[in-house]
C-alpha cells in the first residue's frame, strides 16, 4: 500500500486546537483500521523544547527516549495510544543542524548547499523516515505556527513538494478560527478566507477546513467558506468549543470526517471502532461529584492571563484518573504563601494538592510550607519530580530537624544538602551544556512490597520518564528512613530514590515521585498513581462532608 500523508496547518491565530485536531484526525483514521503515526514540526531555532521556559512555550513533554518536545506530542500519544520517539519531532534548529553537519562532512559531494531545496528535502526525508519507522499507513504532520509567518515557510515548501510528487497521497487540512466579535454578534469568515489565500500563495490548496469557533457553523458560513476557499461544502467541518478535548474525534465523526479523508487519499476503511472512545466521552459527561485539586506552581501567569498549558499532562492525568468524580482544578501560586503564611489555611479547602515539576528558586519556600501543611493536616499530597524533592526537604527540615536542609539547586552551600546534583551532571553544568543533558526519558525502578506505590501499580518493576539533574542525596537516606519516610521505589541498583511516601497509618496519601508519571497517562489507561491520588482525594471529601 502506498503511504499517505496528511498535513495539518493553522490559520488566523495560534492556540485554536491544531494539536487536538491532529490527534483527533489520527484517532478517527486509526479507528477505521489503519496504522497511524503523527509528527510535530516546531518552527523555531531551539534544537528541542527542553531549554524553553514553559510560560513561553507551554509544557515540555518528554518522550520515552528522552527527547524533550512540544506538548502536542503528549496529545498524540494520549489520543493514539502509541509511544513516539525523537523521529516524530523536529524543529527548524534541528533540521539546520543536520544539514550543516552533513555539509561539514562533505556529504553533499561538493555542491552548493542552499536553503531551498536542501532544507525542505531534509524535512521530507525526516517525515518519510518517521512514517517508515512506525510502519504507518497514514502519517499526520502538524506544522507549527500560523500561515503567513516567515517561520514555517520552508516546512510548507516541503509539504508542497511532497504533494507535487505524490498528488494522490497527500492531503491538506487547514485549521482556522472564526471569531464572533461581541459588538457584531455575527460569525466572521474573512480571516479564514485570508488564511486559505495565504496558503494558496505557498502553492497549497486546502482539501479540508476545520472551522474552529465558539459555536457550530451555520449553512451560510459553510457556503461562504466553500465558495471563497475553493473547497466543497461538506469539506468544511464545524468544530465548536467543547468541554472535554476527548469529544473532538466523536464530533468529527458526526460529520463523517474519516470517510471524507479516506476517500480523498484513496483508502478503503477496514472497520470502524470508536466504541471505547464514545464510552469514555459519555462517562466524562456524566460526572457530577466535584473533587477539588489544587496545583501549586509558578508557570501559569502570562501578563494578565492564566495559562494552564504549562502543566497540561498533569491536568490530563488527573482527569484520566477521575473515573467517578469531576475534578475541579485550581492554580495556586506558591509565592503567596511566602509573603503571607496565614494563606496556607486555604489548602484545607482542597481534597488534594499537587506540586508538579519545576526549576529554580522562585516560590520554593512557599511550596515547602505548603507541603508541610498538607503533611501535618493529612491533605492528600502528590509531588511530581520537584514536588518529591520538596517533600524530602520539608521532611528533613521539620521531622529530622535539619533546619537548613535544602537542594543544592537553590542553596549551593547548605550544610544539609538533602537533594544534591547527580555526579554525572556536575560536568554538564560546569561546561554550560544545558540542552538535552538532564537525566531524561524512561528508566526502570523497583518497588518495595506493602507500599502505596506497589499496591497502586500492582507490580514490582516499573518504567517511568524522567527529567531532572538533582536527586535525593544518598548520605541522608538512612536518616530519612529512620524518621519514618519510606522510599518505595528505587533504581534497580538501589542508588537513586525514585518514590518517597509516608505510610498509610500516618497519612492518607503522601507520595512523591522523582519521575514524571503524568507523561504516561492516557484517557483509556489512567496512571495508577494518579488513580490512587484521586481516590484518596475523593475519600477526603467524603470524610470532610461527614464531619
Ligand atoms: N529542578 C529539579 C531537578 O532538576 C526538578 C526537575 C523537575 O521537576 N522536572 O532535579
Amino acid at each position: 500500500m502506498r503511504k499517505k500523508y496528511i498535513f495539518v496547518v493553522g490559520g488566523v491565530m495560534s492556540g485554536v486546537g491544531k494539536g487536538i485536531t491532529t490527534s483527533s484526525i489520527g484517532k478517527i483514521i486509526q479507528s477505521r483500521g489503519f496504522r497511524v503515526t503523527a509528527l510535530k514540526i516546531d518552527p523555531y531555532i531551539n534544537v528541542d523544547a527542553g531549554t524553553m521556559n514553559p510560560t513561553e512555550h507551554g509544557e515540555v513533554f518528554v518522550l520515552k527516549d528522552g527527547n524533550e518536545t512540544d506538548q502536542d506530542m503528549g496529545n498524540y500519544e494520549r489520543f493514539l495510544g502509541v509511544e513516539l520517539t525523537r523521529t516524530n519531532y523536529m524543529t527548524t534548529g534541528l533540521v539546520y543542524q543536520t544539514v550543516i553537519e552533513r555539509e561539514r562532512n562533505l556529504a553533499y559531494g561538493g555542491t552548493c548547499v542552499e536553503v531551498v531545496p536542501h532544507i525542505p528535502l531534509e524535512v521530507i526525508s525526516r517525515i518519510e523516515n518517521a512514517s517508515k519507522k512506525a510502519a504507518a499507513d497514514v502519517t499526520i504532520v502538524e506544522i507549527g505556527g500560523t500561515i503567513g509567518e516567515y517561520q514555517n515557510i520552508l516546512f510548507l515548501e516541503a509539504a508542497r513538494m511532497m504533494k507535487a510528487k505524490h498528488p494522490h497521497d497527500v492531503l491538506f487540512v487547514l485549521v482556522s478560527y472564526l471569531p464572533i466579535p461581541n459588538k457584531v454578534g455575527e460569525m466572521k469568515t474573512k480571516p479564514t478566507q485570508y488564511a486559505a489565500r495565504t496558503l494558496n500563495s505557498a502553492g497549497i490548496q486546502p482539501d479540508i477546513i476545520i472551522a474552529r469557533s465558539r459555536v457550530s457553523l451555520d449553512t451560510r458560513r459553510k457556503e461562504k467558506l466553500a465558495l471563497f476557499c475553493n473547497v466543497n461544502e461538506e469539506d468544511v467541518i464545524s468544530a465548536p468549543d467543547v468541554d472535554s478535548i476527548y469529544e473532538v474525534p466523536v464530533n468529527f465523526e458526526k460529520d463523517r470526517l474519516s470517510t471524507t479523508i479516506l476517500k480523498k487519499i484513496g483508502l478503503f476503511p477496514r472497520r470502524t471502532n470508536l466504541d471505547d472512545w464514545q464510552k469514555l466521552v459519555r462517562r466524562i459527561k456524566g460526572l457530577t461529584v466535584p473533587v477539588r485539586i489544587g496545583v501549586i506552581g509558578k508557570y501559569f501567569e502570562t501578563g494578565d492571563f492564566i495559562l494552564s498549558d504549562s502543566y497540561i499532562s498533569v491536568i490530563e492525568a488527573i482527569k484520566h484518573a477521575a473515573y467517578r468524580v469531576k475534578p475541579i482544578i485550581d492554580w495556586l501560586n506558591s509565592e503567596v504563601y511566602e509573603k503571607n503564611p496565614s494563606k496556607l489555611k486555604e489548602l484545607g479547602l482542597y481534597d488534594g494538592i499537587v506540586v508538579p515539576g519545576g526549576f529554580g528558586a522562585r516560590g520554593i519556600e512557599g511550596k515547602i510550607a505548603a507541603v508541610g501543611y498538607c503533611r501535618k493536616n493529612k491533605i492528600p499530597y502528590f509531588g511530581l519530580c520537584y514536588g518529591m524533592q520538596i517533600a524530602v526537604i520539608e521532611y528533613a527540615r521539620n521531622v529530622l530537624r535539619l533546619r537548613d536542609a535544602h537542594t543544592t539547586e537553590i542553596k549551593k552551600d547548605t550544610s544539609n544538602p538533602v537533594i544534591d546534583i547527580m555526579p554525572e551532571q556536575i560536568k554538564n553544568i560546569a561546561q554550560k551544556k544545558f540542552g538535552g543533558t538532564m537525566r531524561l526519558g524512561s528508566y526502570p525502578a523497583l518497588l518495595s512490597q506493602g507500599t502505596i506505590a506497589a499496591h497502586a501499580y500492582g507490580k514490582k518493576e516499573i518504567f517511568e520518564r524522567h527529567r531532572h539533574r538533582y536527586e535525593v542525596n544518598p548520605i541522608y537516606i538512612e536518616h530519612l528512613k529512620h524518621a519514618g519516610a519510606v522510599f518505595s521505589g528505587t533504581s534497580p541498583d538501589g542508588i537513586l530514590m525514585e518514590i518517597m511516601e509516608l505510610p498509610r497509618s500516618v497519612h492518607p496519601f503522601f507520595l512523591g515521585t522523582q519521575f514524571h508519571p503524568e507523561f504516561q497517562s492516557s484517557p483509556l489507561t489512567a496512571h495508577p498513581l494518579f488513580v490512587a491520588f484521586v481516590q484518596a482525594a475523593a475519600q477526603k471529601k467524603k470524610r470532610t462532608r461527614r464531619k
